[in-house]
């Protein structure tokens, strides 16, 4: 076995620090390097060691992708410029009269991605709750080729029952993509359950960090894997190799990070339901979670993400001002904790009146929990609703 080449017998954790990162063979670094190089020599025309001009492939990169892919129990993983230009990449494997049936809340940018700009290059998008798969086949078109989704969606943690959807999708002959970045693969690994792509924003807890933004696509069928290397490089969203660096750093903790944030939601979400100044909780891992048994079937974990509603704007906002630890910020999955008010921040493009359709209310608030001291972030938010009561 070669150094950096996965022993099958491998755990999570000892995949994220050695798949695809062996010392190197030079100097025995035990940090992968930063390949800058934008060129490599040939020795004869073609004859090269692998990596000939840096768009089309870097070795940073591919150390990277080696590591995400054995992350995702997957075959192939290639890796972006940003989520969206990992999203983007995957919609070009379909041709313009294709239809897509997408989650009806997925994350904002891919929904104006899809609507606003794909569309107008002849693909077609309907959005269905698939809270209920079924609604799935209501929503399947001569056409479909692709279903897209999240789970658990953001911001109300809702949950799709992957290898259902999966199944009906696959009976019609269409591909199943599942964005994977609330779940990450500690938690969630959606091509073993049924789906033929998952797809990360590894801005969020890939990273970890709160300092890259990036994108990856994980997937075991070869030939849509020469695909979308084909289109990877034809597009050219390609990540830095300092991006790939910081991202092999930040998936070195990632077990470590994401077991301590799905504890700390947890607690956090506990402690929000005991609460007389909150109307609602949404986290997976809670019992009341309409949804629970499916998050314990499909999920190792709840996730790091809670959101909870008070009564008011006014209440939401006033709370959010008072936040000491909690940091009031877009974004999330890194180590430190943020909070957010979805309808004037993530979600402020949508419509207010759509928006409390499907359920995000003005009072509505949402923590990406961390990895501080949970009594800190307790008596934080305790005090925030003390004074907002
Ligand atoms: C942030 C996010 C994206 C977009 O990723 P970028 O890295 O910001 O381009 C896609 N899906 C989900 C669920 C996200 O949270």
């Amino acid at each position: 076995m070669a150094d950096g080449e996965a022993d099958p017998r491998w755990g999570f954790a000892t995949r994220a620090l050695h798949v695809g990162q062996g010392p190197d063979p030079t100097t025995g670094a035990v940090v992968q390097p930063i390949h800058l190089a934008t060129t490599y020599r040939q020795s004869a025309v073609g004859v090269h060691q692998g990596f000939e001009y840096s768009r089309s492939g870097n070795p940073t990169r591919h150390a990277l992708e080696e590591c995400l892919a054995s992350l995702e129990s997957a075959r192939h993983c290639l890796t972006f410029a940003s989520g969206l230009a990992a999203t983007t990449t995957v919609l070009l494997l379909l041709d313009a009269g294709d239809h897509v049936v997408v989650n009806d809340d997925v994350y904002g940018g891919t929904a104006r991605l899809f609507t606003r700009v794909l569309s107008r290059y002849g693909l077609r998008f309907d959005s269905a709750d698939l809270r209920d798969p079924g609604a799935l086949r209501e929503a399947l078109t001569e056409r479909t080729r692709m279903v897209w989704l999240e789970s658990p969606t953001n911001p109300l943690l809702r949950l799709v029952d992957i290898a259902a959807v999966a199944e009906i999708a696959r009976e019609r002959g269409a591909l199943t993509v599942v964005d994977n970045t609330f779940a990450t693969p500690v938690l969630q690994n959606p091509l073993a359950l049924g789906a033929d792509i998952a797809v990360h924003s590894s801005t969020k807890y890939l990273g970890g960090h709160s300092d890259v933004v990036g994108g990856a696509v994980m997937l075991d069928d070869d030939a849509l894997a020469v695909s979308l290397r084909f289109h990877q490089n034809a597009v050219g969203a390609v990540p830095s190799p300092f991006d790939c660096w910081l991202l092999l750093r930040g998936v070195k903790t990632l077990s470590l990070r994401v077991r301590q944030q799905c504890a700390n939601a947890l607690a956090v979400a506990r402690f929000l339901e005991g609460h007389a100044a909150v109307q609602a909780v949404h986290h997976p891992g809670l019992e009341s979670h309409p949804q629970h048994a499916l998050a314990v079937r499909q999920m190792s974990g709840g996730g790091g993400m809670v959101s909870f509603e008070v009564d008011t704007e006014e209440r939401a906002l006033e709370l959010l001002s008072r936040l000491r630890v909690f940091l009031l910020a877009e974004s999330l999955g890194a180590v430190e904790s943020l909070a957010e008010h979805p309808g004037r921040m993530t979600h402020a493009s949508i419509a207010a009146e759509e928006r409390r359709r499907v359920g995000v209310g003005d009072g509505l608030i949402r923590l990406s929990v961390g990895v501080e001291d949970l009594d800190d972030l307790v008596r934080d938010l305790d005090q925030a609703l003390a004074v907002s009561g």
